[in-house]
């Protein structure tokens, strides 16, 4: 690839077209500034898992364009329920719908993994999009920084973000990392059609999510597809699978005799379940820092979490947003102010996140959730440390 960087407009690689990778091409758009984005998948596939998407992700969905092409197929969030494993009883109900959207701004959407992500491509113009480039190498220079790609290629760029996930190439390159530890748990997955539930006379209301807390394991199942479609996830213990994948395929016998004696309903969803993917679940130790001159990490490249708050994605796009506003304050040549006020905005709030997704105790009882859903990534004050404080309190 030729050095075509010009005196005029910077050149900013963004590493990784997931959501944060494509939620931060979309923003910078928003402040006039263009991004080309290195992907190493060859195509976009649609991973069948469901996606929660709180008030704080879907605020900023709407100011980049993306809500009204997901909302079609989306479900509202009209109660997030918690219920005791076995007997369903009722621990806490968190009432969400048109509370929500006016005590937040937006409402708490479900979505199809895949919708989000082809509702997020649609905001980013194909041209800036680069399938099939895996990224390899990183070199910051003092005026530059070097990528090189799988394919052979390689390109010079003035800065570059990593959006790359968990297993971050530009991470692992650059910063200081701690060893990712095994939780010795597995989070099952599925997406199904509904009318294999409607087949056994199971439809419940397509509005609320249900989580069953077990003593020592848990389900979330919800609508996504606007309802044509099922999800769920789980923790269960299981220490002989180890591999952090979306692909890797699971046995709905061993899932369904984990879940025996479980609530009627969670046995009739598993029953109806033809097909399950799992992912082994690790815990990663905030970074102790994710910028460095013309670098930054962006999403599960900075803070990979576990999923018990469903916050990653929606962390991720946080990220955009204060980076986007933090790189049109500073100016986008200012590379190093900007990427160390993004940092010192985010880190702890996402290293808090972080913890408390750890804990998977995140609405089990009743609970205030509006620091989480009630974070403005477009107005948080950056570059002065009261004011991150005051976004926390
Ligand atoms: C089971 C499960 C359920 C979850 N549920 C929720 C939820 O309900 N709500 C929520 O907010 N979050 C949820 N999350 C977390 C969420 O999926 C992630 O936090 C989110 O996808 C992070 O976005 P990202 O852009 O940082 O990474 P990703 O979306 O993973 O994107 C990274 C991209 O980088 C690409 N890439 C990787 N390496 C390279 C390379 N070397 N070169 C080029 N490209 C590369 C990848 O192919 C990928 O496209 C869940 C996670 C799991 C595992």
């Amino acid at each position: 690839m030729p050095d075509n960087r010009s005196s005029h407009a910077p050149r900013i690689a963004i590493v990784g077209a997931g959501i944060g990778g494509l939620c931060l091409a979309a923003c910078l758009r928003r402040i006039g500034v263009r991004a080309d984005v290195f992907e190493q998948a060859p195509r976009f596939a649609r991973i069948g898992a469901g996606i929660m998407l709180a008030p704080n992700a879907v605020n900023i969905l709407n100011a980049i364009g993306v809500r009204e092409h997901l909302e079609p197929t989306s479900v509202t969030l009209t109660t997030l329920q918690n219920r005791a494993w076995d007997s369903g009883e009722p621990m806490f109900d968190l009432e969400l719908g048109a509370a929500a959207e006016q005590r937040y701004g937006a409402p708490f959407l479900l979505a199809h993994r895949g919708d989000l992500h082809a509702a997020l491509l649609r905001v980013v113009p194909p041209e800036a999009i680069h399938p099939g480039r895996e990224l390899v190498g990183i070199c910051p220079l003092d005026d530059r920084v070097e990528l090189r790609f799988a394919d052979g290629s390689a390109g010079s760029f003035d800065a570059v973000i990593g959006a790359d996930g968990v297993h971050s190439v530009v991470r692992r390159s650059l910063f200081t990392t701690s060893p990712p530890s095994f939780t010795g748990r597995i989070a099952y997955r599925a997406v199904f059609d509904s009318a294999l539930l409607a087949d056994r006379g199971l439809a419940p209301e397509v509005g609320p999510s249900t989580k069953w807390w077990g003593p020592d394991r848990h389900i979330v199942i919800y609508y996504v597809s606007g309802g044509a479609e099922v999800y769920f996830t789980t923790s269960v213990p299981d220490d002989t699978w180890t591999t952090e994948s979306w692909s890797a395929e699971g046995s709905m016998d061993e899932l369904r005799a984990e879940f025996e004696g479980f609530h009627p309903q969670v046995q009739a969803v598993l029953a109806a379940c033809p097909r399950v993917n799992k992912w082994a679940l690790y815990d990663r130790d905030p970074l102790p820092g994710w910028s460095t001159g013309r670098v930054a990490l962006l999403g599960d490249a900075a803070h990979p979490m576990t999923p018990f708050m469903a916050q990653g994605a929606a962390t991720s796009m946080e990220d955009a947003a204060v980076l986007s506003r933090c790189l049109g304050e500073a100016g986008p040549e200012n590379f190093a102010t900007a990427f160390a006020w993004y940092e010192s905005v985010r880190q702890q709030r996402t290293a808090r996140i972080q913890a408390i997704s750890r804990s998977n105790t995140w609405l089990r009882e009743r609970t205030d959730p509006s620091e989480v859903y009630g974070y403005d990534a477009w107005s948080v004050p950056f570059g002065d440390s009261a004011g991150l404080e005051s976004s926390l309190t």
